[in-house]
């Protein structure tokens, strides 16, 4: 049997590799699997994170699915549990960041977890409870337009209140400051108050390695990423840089954005503006039953040869709006999810061995059109977002609003 150390369950497909990104960055040997595996794993690393797509299904679904992955993670003989979801905290009242913890806890039979999605180096601080995406608060960042999870409070004790049957607490900066025995003397405080999720103040790396140091034996961790940064020293783990070598790049290379972030928009304009091939999906087209896939790969097929082109149905918030009353929000971004994972098919099938993916859920339909099971991770193109390698393909899965505004044209770059 293996002996994995920690065993990560993601809820998306982004989520996963950032997490992973950070783990390999920390020293730790990590695989990436797509779903929850049938058979053991076959692989010597100390981590595997389990990539789910349960950020946006139902409640009850996500925590099935959750505990499903769980079990398999015991079953590798992992020592400490995390629950890895979006920095920005994506969820509805209904969850599922709640419901996912709750069903995780109850399963590992622990009255005690924390959560913080806080990533200083990608510009997620946790503040008093209140998450901040680089200066603005999470409510301005433009996350509250987003299409399927639009975030309006930025108190994150608020929000998870909302989704969780545990008493919800703060562990503020205060306590952070003052190091990994404060931190624990809290949590003991806490937990005799009845509090059973501790949201966690984070604003620098020290901060997330104090942490770290306090989570040690912890059977459930509930973050983003960032926390990730502080685990590997409880394991007798040191940053190394073994763990991030890919094979060599092949083939054409392109990009897909299902992504309307605001970043995203920013990326796909700047690529557009390098003068690069570009060809728009117009989702109402796609609702009408049109040819557009076909028409997206017959235009991309001759212009391969000649560098990276961008497929991409982004929009601004106000035509994505005006898309989502005409079509609904889940159909909008089912019909857009479907074409873009058709596409991915049909440019692997025409030789396309590079390829960018902008958007969580984006990622998890072309990962899964693609049947790719197993991502070996590399090194990072900006924080949150490496290079990854699978069924002889490179690809990186970036999450809406990671990645500076060249984003597009720098990843080819990073591996040429
Ligand atoms: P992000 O990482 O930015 O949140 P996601 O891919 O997770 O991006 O989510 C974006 C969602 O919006 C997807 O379901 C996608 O199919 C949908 N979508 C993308 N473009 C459009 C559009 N033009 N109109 C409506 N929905 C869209």
């Amino acid at each position: 049997m293996n002996n994995i150390l920690l065993g990560c369950i993601a809820d998306d497909f982004t989520g996963a590799t950032d997490l992973a990104n950070n783990l390999v960055r920390a020293g730790m040997r990590v695989v990436q699997t797509i779903g929850v595996p049938d058979g053991p794993l076959d692989a010597e690393v100390d981590a595997v994170v389990v990539s789910l797509k349960s950020r946006t299904i139902a409640p009850d679904e996500a925590a099935s699915q959750s505990v499903r992955a769980l079990k398999w993670l015991q079953e590798q003989g992992a020592q400490q549990i995390y629950f890895k979801y979006c920095s920005t905290f994506d969820s509805t009242p209904q969850g599922n960041i709640g419901p996912v913890t709750d069903a995780l806890m109850a399963a590992l039979q622990t009255d005690f977890t924390i959560a913080t999605p806080a990533f200083p180096d990608a510009g997620r601080t946790v503040f008093k409870g209140y998450l901040f995406v680089g200066d603005v608060l999470l409510h301005e960042s433009g996350m509250q337009d987003h299409p399927l999870t639009p975030m309006t409070d930025p108190n994150l004790v608020r929000v998870l209140q909302a989704q969780t049957r545990h008493k919800v607490g703060l562990i503020d900066y205060k306590v952070i400051a003052k190091g990994p025995a404060a931190i624990q003397d809290r949590i003991a405080v806490l937990r005799e108050q009845g509090v059973g999720v501790a949201v966690v103040d984070a604003v620098s790396n020290e901060d997330l390695m104090s942490l770290g140091l306090a989570l040690k034996g912890m059977p459930l961790v509930t973050a983003g990423s960032g926390v990730a940064i502080g685990l590997a020293q409880n394991f007798g783990i040191a940053p190394n840089l073994q763990a991030a070598v890919l094979p060599a790049p092949q083939g054409f290379q392109a990009i897909l954005s299902g992504s309307c972030s605001r970043a995203t928009n920013l990326q796909v304009a700047d690529f557009i503006s390098t003068g690069r091939p570009a060809f728009v999906l117009d989702p109402l087209r796609l609702a009408d039953g049109s040819t557009l896939i076909e028409q997206a790969l017959a235009w991309a097929a001759p212009k391969l040869k000649d560098g990276p082109l961008l497929i991409y149905s982004t929009s601004q918030p106000e035509h994505l709006k005006q898309i989502q009353d005409k079509l609904g929000v889940k159909v909008a971004g089912e019909i857009v999810e479907h074409a873009l994972a058709r596409i991915a098919q049909g440019l692997v099938e025409m030789g396309v061995g590079q390829l960018v993916i902008a958007g969580g859920e984006t990622s998890g339909a072309v990962v899964q059109a693609l049947a790719m099971n197993q991502l070996q991770i590399g090194s990072q193109i900006d924080p949150g977002v490496p290079w990854c390698a699978g069924n002889g393909i490179h690809i990186t899965l970036k999450s809406g609003n990671f990645g500076t505004t060249d984003f597009f044209t720098k990843a080819f770059s990073w591996i040429a």
